[in-house]
């Protein structure tokens, strides 16, 4: 029996929030991880009304890899290759120095697919809007700051993709003056 929609997206949603139900944020309130990748998939139905279901789903999915146990097989096996090729696009190599992740995202962000670009700019507004809200614990100005300026990089790379979120970056990168 063909599943509609709805089953699709909670399925999603149940699976992410079972992998990430040890885990929290970095702000002070310490806030649930899942509110996180919920949140990704929010900005884009209701801000850049995506309706594609497959870029739905991996923004619900796309920290899975990255930051729990979740293995890519896992995803292919549950979710279908459509959905796990773009968590697989936006997804750090974890064997790599954190710097040359950093640098990564940078060179692949304009090689990536049309539906891994969503992900990734929706992914980017919701990180710095929560930088706006809260100072995660021990993160200097400067560290803030430099974490624009690197998204700035990142961003670049992702544009002509979505006019309604790269408008909403521009704000914020404009504010802290890192917009080119
Ligand atoms: P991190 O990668 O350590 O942290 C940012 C990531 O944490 C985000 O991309 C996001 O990833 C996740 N995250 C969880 N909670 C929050 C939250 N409340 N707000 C925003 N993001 C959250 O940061 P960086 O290492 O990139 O640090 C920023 C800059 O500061 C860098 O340019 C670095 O050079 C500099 N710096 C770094 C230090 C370090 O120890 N790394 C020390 C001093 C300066 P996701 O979407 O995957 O959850
Ligand atoms: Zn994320």
């Amino acid at each position: 029996m063909d599943r509609v929609p709805a089953q699709i997206l909670i399925k999603c949603t149940n699976f992410a929030a079972l992998k990430h139900s040890k885990q929290r944020r970095k702000d002070r309130e310490q806030t649930p991880y899942i509110n996180h990748p919920i949140g990704v998939a929010y900005i884009l139905t209701e801000e850049a009304d995506i309706t594609d279901l497959d870029v739905i789903q991996a923004a619900l999915l796309h920290d899975t890899v990255e930051d729990t146990k979740t293995t890519f097989k896992e995803l292919e096996e549950t979710f279908g290759s459509a959905v796990t090729n773009i968590v697989r696009e936006v997804t750090d190599d974890k064997s790599l120095p954190k710097a040359e992740r950093k640098l990564q995202q940078i060179e692949h962000a304009p090689h990536s697919s049309p539906k891994a670009k969503l992900v990734k700019l929706a992914d980017k507004l919701y990180n710095l809007r929560d930088l706006n809200r809260c100072t995660p614990n021990g993160w200097t100005e400067n560290r803030v700051q430099e974490y624009f300026q690197w998204s700035a990089n990142v961003i670049k790379g992702l544009r002509g993709t979505n006019k309604k979120l790269e408008c909403e970056l521009d704000v914020l990168l404009k504010q802290r003056g890192v917009l080119e």
